[in-house]
């Protein structure tokens, strides 16, 4: 098993740390008190060609391999955890998602708009009664001549505020357990569409959450993908690389909560010593470290799964499940040892804590999770 990275991922890694660092990071703070999506920056992620990291380059993408990509995108999200969760929609849930079920005709006419940044992707599988359990698509998908026509509301839109295209999910058949729904590659200035701010989110503000409203949306059967039916193999294959960058993005979190729980650590003085000198303080920092590191070798495991088989269900979920726990209990460890100090709007732990509870539920909460993993170790233990 190789755990050394390759010269090339860590050149890479560094560029992305140094464009996170001086264009990202000054500008965390106002992205999350303004809530706005921040499209400048969308843009220079671009031209680091950080929207379609995996695509291959002939398709109009990085070319990179999932491990560079997890490497990235827990760079950027450790300077602003929403511009992490912005590329990992676009790459994962929609341009990987063209690039691997797309027909000829939407890669020619999305996949290099998808990965240059002239095209931004959203991914609409949740209606309000149908999160965790994705499968009661109320959504519907009624055929209609040459193509179908789509009615219902999706909610948690991530990107949607900004976005000109986006996958749909809609029941085109009796949709029990996930049969007989559809995804479409849908453009998003069809009439009957219409978007609306999901509202006033805690966590990963300026991620243009919205609610989809489709009143008799009429679209092609050249809009479905993977073919009739076949939207919860669509769903399922782009959550697994979903569940692994998120896990990137929740690292990248955690990490951020150790620095500032260390530099206060150093800095912050009680009965004449830093605080960092009390066995209490070192051992949190100890397994803040220790767990985000775990957590890491489970995401770089599940990367390297994904770059060399189609399916990494269980290896993606353990490690979004145990990255987006391993932050929240970082940042919540880093709360108690700013105490007063992070305890104020505007502070970095105070976000780091509210992005870190979002990580957990983005892509299926960590209850959904382990019950992938369960049944996964339950047929298959070892
Ligand atoms: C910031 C943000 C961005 C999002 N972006 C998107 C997006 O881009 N596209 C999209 O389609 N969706 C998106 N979502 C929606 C997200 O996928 C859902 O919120 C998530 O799947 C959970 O669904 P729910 O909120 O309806 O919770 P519910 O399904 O109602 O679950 C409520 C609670 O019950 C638990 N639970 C449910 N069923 C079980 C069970 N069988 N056993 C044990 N526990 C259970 C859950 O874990 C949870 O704790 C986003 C959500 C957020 C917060």
């Amino acid at each position: 098993m190789q755990l050394e990275l390759t010269p090339e991922q860590v050149r890479f890694q560094k560029t992305v740390r140094d464009f996170a660092a001086t264009a990202i990071a000054p500008r965390a703070l106002e992205i999350d008190a303004s809530d706005r999506f921040p499209h400048d920056l969308v843009s220079a992620a671009a031209a680091l060609r950080l929207l379609g990291v995996t695509v291959p380059s002939a398709a109009g993408g990085a070319g990179r391999d999932y491990v560079s990509y997890a490497l990235a995108v827990e760079e950027v999200a450790a300077a602003s955890a929403t511009l992490g969760a912005i590329l990992v929609v676009n790459n994962s849930l929609v341009a990987e998602v063209v690039h691997r079920f797309g027909t000829a005709g939407q890669k020619d006419a999305w996949l290099a708009r998808l990965a240059s940044g002239r095209a931004v992707g959203a991914f609409a599988l949740s209606e309000a009664q149908a999160g965790t359990d994705a499968a009661s698509q109320e959504t519907a998908a009624t055929a209609q001549g040459d193509g179908y026509v789509l009615r219902g509301c999706k909610v948690w839109v991530a990107n949607g505020a900004a976005a000109d295209v986006a996958v749909i999910f809609a029941a085109s058949g009796a949709a029990a357990a996930g049969r007989g729904v559809s995804a479409f590659l849908v453009p998003l200035d069809r009439p009957g569409l219409t978007r609306e701010a999901t509202g006033d989110p805690l966590g990963v503000r300026g991620l243009g959450c919205v609610d989809l409203r489709l009143e008799d949306v009429e679209v092609p059967a050249s809009a479905l993908l993977a073919g009739p039916g076949r939207g919860f193999d669509v769903a399922k294959w782009a959550l697994d690389g979903a569940r692994v960058a998120i896990g990137a993005a929740a690292l990248g979190v955690g990490r951020a909560a150790f620095d500032e729980a260390l530099r206060h650590a150093r800095t912050r003085e009680t009965f004449g010593n830093p605080i960092g000198k009390y066995q209490a303080i070192q051992w949190q920092i100890a397994d803040i470290a220790t767990e985000l590191d775990a957590a890491r070798m489970l995401v770089l495991r599940a990367a390297a799964a994904k770059d060399v088989r189609e399916r990494t269900t269980l290896e993606a979920s353990m490690a979004k499940l145990a990255a987006s726990e391993a932050a929240q209990r970082a940042a919540d460890r880093a709360m108690r040892i700013l105490a007063s100090a992070g305890y104020r709007r505007g502070t970095a732990v105070e976000r780091l804590l509210r992005d870190a509870r979002a990580l957990e539920i983005v892509a299926g909460t960590s209850e959904a999770q382990r019950m992938i993993i369960a049944a996964r170790v339950a047929a298959d233990p070892r």
